[in-house]
Formats: C-alpha cells, sequence, structure tokens
C-alpha cells in the first residue's frame, strides 16, 4: 500500500500517516461561516484537503474514508445580516431570516466550490442542527470541572486542562500576554473561553440549563466531530490562523469532555493566500471573492490549477500572471486529451509526490512530463482534480458561423488598399478582437475564429 507522510503540526514532523481503521479512515476540516461568498482565501483549504482526501480515498478505498466538514450557520455576523435586511423592511421573523440567509449563502458555496472542482464531503454538518449535542458536551465539562456556569454564560476553565496551548507551542501565560483577551467580570481568569452565552430577544436562541442562549464557535467543532467521526478520529483539518485560539480550544473541549479518546491524531494546517504579494484585505482594494472571478472569466479549473502549484504550507500568492499561465497550459493538455480514454492508473510519480506531505507542486512537474502520453495526463490529472469532463466547457472553442464577419472584414481591406484609409478596417478588426474574436489576415484572406472570452453579442453590427 502506498505510504502517505504528512506534516503534523502536534509532533511539528513529517510523519507517516497510519490510520486508525485503514476501513474507516476519518477527517474533519472547520468549514465556513455562511453570512457572505466565500473569498479567495476560504477556498484554499477546500482544495487543499479536497487533494489530501483524493488522495485517501485513492489509497485505502473510496467507501473507506469519511470525510466532514461543518457549517458554521449560528454566528453573530449573520445575525447582523439578517437584522440589517429586517430593519431594511424584509417580511418574516428574525429566525426565518437567518435561515433564508445561511440556506441561501450554503448554495452559493456549493455552487463555488463545485466549480473549483472541490468534491462534496461526505458529512456537511449545520451547528443549528447539533445545539443537543453541544448542551451534552458543555454538560459533560461543568461535571468534571472543567466549565462553570456564570451570567447566563459557560465558560472554559483553561487552567483546568495542563496541555492547552500544546498544539501552537505556547504557554497559557504567553498567551495572555500576546492574545487580544477579552476581560469580563463573568470570568474567573481572562484565558477562559466562552462555551454558552445568553441570547436577548433580538438574537436567536436555544434553551438550555443555563437559559436561553446560543453556543460558543470553539465547542461546535467538538461536539459534531465527536458526533460523527467518534472520540478520536485521523485528521484534523484548517488553516494556520485558526491553530491558535480555536485549535486549541476544540482539543481542550474535547479531550476534556472524552479524556478516553484522543481527539485527533493528525493536523494538518495549510498557510494563507496572499494576492499579488500582499495581504488580501478590503481596506488594499484586493479583496475578491471566488464568484468575482469566476464572473470575470476564471474558469474554477484554472483557480484550482494556480493554488496548486505552491506546496500548503507555504504561502500561496495569487498573481493574474499565474492564472493567465496556468490557462494556457491547461488549454494545451485539454486539446491533448480531447477524446482521450484516461488510462487505468494514475502515474505512480504523480501519486508518489502527493503522498510525500501532498506534495501538489511535484505532482504537477510530472504532469508536465507526460504530455507524451496522453492516456496518462488525463488519468493522472483526473485524480488532481483536473482535466475532469465536468470542468471543460470553458476550454472548448464556441461554434459560431463568422463568415459574414469575415468577407465584411475581407472588403473593408480591399477598400482600404484602394483609398489609402485604414482607419475604418483598423476599427472594425479591433471590435472583433474586443469580442472574443482571434484574427487571422493573409494574403490567402481573412480568417475569424471564436477565441477564449468570445461573445456573440460583442460582435460588431454588420448593417
Ligand atoms: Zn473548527
Amino acid at each position: 500500500m502506498t505510504e502517505i507522510r504528512l506534516h503534523n503540526t502536534k509532533t511539528r514532523s513529517k510523519q507517516v500517516f497510519t490510520p486508525i481503521d485503514p476501513k474507516d479512515v476519518r477527517m474533519y476540516l472547520c468549514g465556513p461561516t455562511v453570512y457572505d461568498r466565500a473569498h479567495l482565501g476560504n477556498a484554499r483549504p477546500v482544495v487543499v484537503f479536497d487533494v489530501l482526501y483524493r488522495l485517501l480515498r485513492l489509497v485505502y478505498g473510496e467507501e473507506c474514508v469519511t470525510y466532514v466538514r461543518n457549517f458554521t450557520d449560528v454566528d453573530d455576523k449573520i445575525n447582523a445580516t439578517a437584522k440589517a435586511r429586517k430593519d431594511a423592511g424584509a417580511p418574516g421573523t428574525l429566525e426565518d431570516l437567518i435561515h433564508e440567509r445561511t440556506q441561501e449563502t450554503i448554495a452559493w458555496y456549493h455552487e463555488d466550490m463545485d466549480a473549483l472542482g472541490a468534491m462534496r464531503p461526505d458529512r456537511e454538518p449545520r451547528a443549528t442542527a447539533y445545539i443537543g449535542a453541544m448542551i451534552a458536551m458543555i454538560e459533560r465539562l461543568i461535571l468534571a470541572g472543567h466549565a462553570y456556569a456564570r451570567e447566563g454564560h459557560v465558560l472554559f476553565r483553561v487552567r483546568s486542562y495542563s496541555d492547552y496551548g500544546k498544539l501552537s507551542g505556547r504557554t497559557v501565560d504567553d498567551m495572555i500576554a500576546g492574545a487580544r483577551v477579552e476581560v469580563a467580570p463573568f470570568k474567573e481568569d481572562p484565558m477562559d473561553f466562552v462555551l454558552w452565552k445568553p441570547s436577548d430577544a433580538d438574537l436567536p436562541g436555544w434553551d438550555s440549563p443555563w437559559g436561553r442562549g446560543r453556543p460558543g464557535w470553539h465547542i461546535e467543532c467538538s461536539a459534531m466531530s465527536y458526533e460523527l467521526l467518534g472520540d478520536t478520529f485521523d485528521i484534523h483539518g484548517g488553516g494556520i490562523d485558526l491553530q491558535f485560539p480555536h485549535h486549541e480550544n476544540e482539543i481542550a473541549q474535547s479531550c476534556c469532555a472524552h479524556p478516553e479518546g484522543s481527539f485527533a491524531n493528525y493536523w494538518v494546517h495549510n498557510e494563507m493566500l496572499q494576492v499579488e504579494g500582499k495581504k488580501m484585505s478590503k481596506s488594499l482594494g484586493n479583496f475578491f471573492t471566488v464568484r468575482d472571478l469566476l464572473n470575470k472569466g476564471v474558469p474554477g479549473e484554472v483557480i484550482r490549477f494556480v493554488f496548486m502549484q505552491t506546496h500548503y504550507t507555504r504561502p500561496m500568492d495569487w498573481t493574474a500572471e499565474k492564472a493567465q499561465q496556468s490557462e494556457g497550459v491547461l488549454r494545451k493538455w485539454r486539446a491533448l486529451t480531447e477524446d482521450v480514454t484516461p488510462a487505468a492508473e494514475p502515474a505512480p510519480a504523480v501519486i508518489a509526490a502527493l503522498s510525500d506531505d501532498l506534495n501538489t507542486a511535484g505532482a504537477m512537474a510530472e504532469l508536465h512530463a507526460l504530455t507524451g502520453d496522453p492516456a496518462l495526463l488525463k488519468a493522472s490529472a483526473q485524480m488532481l482534480g483536473l482535466l475532469l469532463d465536468e470542468m471543460g466547457d470553458w476550454a472548448v472553442a464556441p461554434e459560431a458561423d463568422l463568415s459574414a464577419h469575415a468577407d465584411r472584414l475581407a472588403a473593408l481591406r480591399t477598400a482600404a488598399m484602394a483609398n489609402k484609409d485604414f482607419a475604418p478596417v483598423d476599427a472594425f478588426k479591433a471590435a472583433l478582437v474586443a469580442a472574443g474574436v482571434e484574427v487571422r489576415m493573409s494574403k490567402a484572406g481573412v480568417e475569424l475564429l471564436p477565441g477564449a472570452g468570445f461573445d456573440a453579442a460583442l460582435l460588431p453590427a454588420l448593417g
């Protein structure tokens, strides 16, 4: 069996991956908070862990891998967007508006991530469907002395868990010094974090032993992973920005509520995404969503291709130039493998690169070396979620009858040769190019071909 090695944040080393049960390999990834379109940075873990999921399925069997990614559908940002809609006069209760907003956002998320060739996880639990499990876990924590209730809040007693900070390699005192910990009168210690908080009438809430309220963010991943994957599972993934405090808090909650288990054996973190060498931020004006890119005509397959050129443990720099180059390569590979039946197995060198801590850049280099064997190139690329039939529409030259435009261009050229006024022929040619037409003019004649961004609606009028 192929040996997979992964960089485990828990041990700070690359380790051979040994699943608890090779017939039931289990992976959890922290999913999105569903209040708006996913930005490009949100898509990086989706692609990284999709590649890992595909590799695990290949190595252990499709039926032997369970991949869970949650939807955080209870959150103050969701409440705020729903409240803004209500204040603007939208009909329905606040709960209806929240539900509407999260449903809509989940549908967008699926649409956008599908476009990147990411397979849907086996389970996509919504936090609001697991409130009972969260309350049960909080009750266990209180009983064991790891949590306490005060003024409608329940807090986790951080100093009751001696391993707190181990994942990120910090001590509790370092964390207090460096972090923005919220000091509140109901906290025993500033480091203690919220498991449950009260909801007023304006906010969604559930009945609990501590009054009507809602869960803190961290507890949902602990409760859902326990319900769906058990007290110990194989891989926990997420962006490196979640390592502290989110993942430290997940570990503390899960290990204290279920000390018989060890929660996740391998912690895999992806680095962040930048845009043209800079941190993506609204204030820098380089903030955009996956949908913005798709709408601009950047195919999802190209986004995926760009992402895979950088190892997941390195910051990934999105540039327009990379997108353009990737589009060229994919177009070439698509032309090369069109109507080719993929080989039965991907190339061993591609699998070897991926198995070495998901070396996607190495796997891509192997693909470049396979252009002499289109069937093997196709099988190997498809294993990586590229050159899939359902993603290829963008690369297909659109059908269009441009003969009338070609005749007009030829006539304008003939006229220009006679009267030495080239302005009309140049203008007509420029309009064709703007409509995405590839213009080839030679002594033999004029040839027009619909190009990548061809849009018939933009063609110059003939009248
Ligand atoms: Zn999480």
